[in-house]
């Protein structure tokens, strides 16, 4: 997870200031190895400087004074803590919310600041960056994925049996935005495969709540559809997909809708 700089520190230089607001104190808080705060529990030096719960595992002495850190908790700052309005972790990307830091885990899950990671299905890839620029990079780094133009298309997955787990991904264009098309096959247990297909759009939330999409396996006189909201990329699908939240069918169900070994789901989107 990348860290950022949280602006708006105390001006450390100006004792001016008679009252001291919520932010220059949040800044009592800051870690001065990662520039995060110091949340409970509260841990302290022989000397009381703190350094916040991920750094400390990492450092052998204290990083301020150079002494023991030691296993002294501070409760005082503790109390302070949970009073104190932080101001959240994409700050300097723009985002005005400030939270107690009970809050702020749930609040910067949602955050619109918090940056966009890559799309694309599996971990491999570990760009991250702003909602414009993510297009851009699946045409520059992803080549190889395809896009299909209209609201109603065909994702064809081809070699559906091979074995493991494998995805397969496709963009479908329509409506002046791009959606990602996802089949993923995962194996549950002892062999038994499971395969999940979802759509995401590549735009925020609020814009995925005003399209609809239907994924139909359809032929030999049977037919197997799902309807749903597209995830938006920001929440990501991964989730969906735990959850079954998504069209789920076994491997029994795809040999009975494939054709040599290639499925055809028919992806229609449209605007609600
Ligand atoms: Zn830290
Ligand atoms: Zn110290
Ligand atoms: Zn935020
Ligand atoms: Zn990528």
């Amino acid at each position: 997870m990348s860290r950022q700089t949280i602006s708006g520190k105390p001006n450390r230089h100006t004792p001016t200031s008679s009252a001291t607001s919520t932010q220059d104190l949040a800044g009592l808080f800051e870690c001065p190895v990662c520039f995060d705060y110091v949340l409970p529990p509260i841990l302290q030096c022989q000397s009381g400087h703190l350094v916040c719960s991920s750094c400390r595992p990492k450092l052998s002495c204290c990083p301020t004074c150079r002494g023991p850190l030691g296993n002294i908790r501070n409760l005082a700052m503790e109390k302070v803590a949970s009073t104190v309005m932080f101001p959240c972790k994409y700050a300097s990307a723009g985002c005005p919310v400030t939270l107690l830091h009970t809050e702020k885990p749930d609040h910067e899950e949602i955050c619109d600041f918090r940056p966009y990671s890559c799309p694309c299905p599996g971990s491999s890839c570990k760009w991250q960056g702003s909602l414009d620029a993510v297009m851009p990079h699946l045409t520059h780094a992803h080549k190889s994925i395809t896009t299909l133009q209209g609201e109603d298309i065909v994702f064809l997955a081809t070699d559906i049996n091979l074995p493991g787990a494998v995805d397969w991904v496709m963009m479908q264009s329509c409506f002046g935005h791009n959606f990602m098309l996802v089949l993923e096959k995962q194996e549950k247990y002892d062999g038994h495969q499971q395969f999940f297909a979802i759509v995401q759009l590549i735009g925020t939330r609020k814009q995925a709540e005003n399209f609809a999409y239907r994924l139909e396996l359809n032929g030999h006189r049977r037919r197997l559809t799902w309807e749903a909201t597209p995830r938006s990329i920001h929440e990501g699908v991964a989730s969906a997909i735990s959850s079954s939240d998504c069209l789920v069918f076994d491997t029994n169900i795809a040999r009975l809708f494939a054709d040599n070994g290639n499925l055809g789901i028919n992806v229609t989107i449209s605007t609600c």
